[in-house]
């Protein structure tokens, strides 16, 4: 038989928080060894559930979830997320502005695919969550990234932002609050950005599944602001989140986009979006069922994010032992799941971060993902999931501690 190859669309994809590194875990696994898999925002397998009613919702629902449903998505989950959102201050939100998807992954690729065209330059920041630069790749446009500031907490560089506008460029993704990262950007931050967007007449894209998971006490109180409540009518804005991370149902597979701004300028990509939907069908009905409840349900998450609470424990505790291993600084998280430390590149001469974290793998039976796999420019950084509980976390950053001692140049 002929080779089959993969698609030359796909040579300037990636998607390394999965790749070579997981399968060189798997490789080590199917040998025996037990794995710790730091790579993957996944809170189930750490011992954390969905909101009991969330759940019982799903059940109940299964009868009635065996067909297909309306390509948006079904009606209580749209009215829900309309309903969230006009609640939030977004009071011209409707329920015809809301599709549903297969997790947020399956809107970045739908909405990317329905409005970008070969040539179409897209600010992406850098780090970022690598799936918004693979699926600018595959629509055929052209990902550029910006500058987040580490030594300013991680914030976008409004100025880098600036210098990288070409004619060319037609939308800017924020993601906020930020995988790698954990940045929650100010109010002035945001509006920022959506004062970029409406000088350049570009389209915004928020990524806002993190929205939820902000860690507040008497020293922080990080509060998540919209984009779309400063874009307001003039700038088409569309916000991503769904249920996977503060509902902890990853698997459930439920997602929403929300479009919002001057919708009558943008009804070409609408029909053009409307058929990406109608062409597979439906996102995954029972998950839809559980958008209701969980957004007009009890928001257990507020169990998790304050101190005493897991998230929060847990990521305090990574930051604070990652800060104390010679030659590495990380950035204070203020939201989602993650560190994102530096390896001082005078102590630790990297020059393959990928490399790096399967040495470590190999090594100390930890999985974490490099840097440059979430488009960060130089090989100095990884990062690590922080939700497995304090022991088990206590363990893994001693044995990242003890790998690095072997490692300093
Ligand atoms: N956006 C960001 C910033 C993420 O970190 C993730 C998952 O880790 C996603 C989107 C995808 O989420 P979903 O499970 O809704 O597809």
């Amino acid at each position: 038989m002929r080779r089959i190859t993969q698609s030359r669309k796909l040579h300037q994809v990636r998607y390394d928080v999965r790749g070579p590194i997981l399968v060189e875990a798997q490789r080590l696994e199917a040998e025996g060894h037990k794995i710790l898999k730091l790579n993957i925002g996944n809170p189930a397998p750490f011992g954390f559930e969905a909101p009991e009613a969330v759940l019982q919702d799903m059940v109940h629902h299964l009868p009635n979830a065996q067909g297909y449903s309306d390509s948006r998505g079904i009606y209580s989950a749209r009215t829900a997320v309309a309903h969230y959102y006009q609640s939030r201050g977004l009071t011209d939100t409707h329920v015809d502005d809301v599709f549903i998807g297969n997790g947020v992954s399956e809107l970045i690729s739908m909405v990317l695919t329905a409005f970008v065209d070969e040539g179409n330059e897209v600010l992406v920041p850098a780090p970022d969550y690598p799936l918004w630069t693979g699926a600018v790749t595959l629509a055929g446009g052209t990902p550029v990234h910006y500058r987040c500031d580490e030594s300013n907490g991680w914030n976008p560089d409004l100025e880098d932002i600036e210098s990288k506008i070409t004619p060319n460029t037609h939308a800017l993704v924020v993601i906020n609050p930020n995988n790698p990262t954990g940045a929650v950007y100010s109010e002035d931050v945001v509006k920022g950005l959506v004062d970029i967007a409406r000088r350049h007449d570009l389209v915004l894209l928020s990524d806002e599944i993190y929205e939820k998971i902000l860690f507040a006490d008497e020293h922080h109180q990080p509060v998540h602001h919209h984009t779309a409540t400063f874009a307001g009518d003039d700038v088409l804005c569309l916000t991503f989140s769904g249920l996977s991370k503060a509902y902890r149902v990853c698997g459930f597979r439920a997602g929403w986009v929300m479009v919002s701004g001057p919708k009558s300028m943008a009804t070409d990509f609408l029909e053009g979006l409307t058929l990406l939907a109608n062409m597979r069908m439906c996102a995954n009905v029972p998950g839809q069922h559980a958008i209701q409840t969980a957004l007009g349900g009890y928001q257990s998450i507020e169990e998790y994010i304050h101190p005493g609470g897991r998230f929060y424990e847990q990521s305090k505790l990574a930051w604070r032992l990652l800060n104390e291993i010679p030659g590495v600084s990380c950035v204070e998280p203020h939201g989602a799941l993650y560190c994102f430390p530096r390896l001082d590149p005078e102590v630790y001469a990297i020059e393959d971060d990928q490399q790096f974290v399967i040495e470590l793998l190999r090594e100390k039976k930890i999985l974490v993902t490099h840097g440059t796999g979430f488009n960060w420019f130089e090989p100095d950084h990884f990062r690590l999931v922080t939700l497995p509980d304090i022991e088990v976390l206590t363990e893994a950053i001693g044995r990242i501690a003890e790998f690095l001692e072997t490692r300093r140049a």
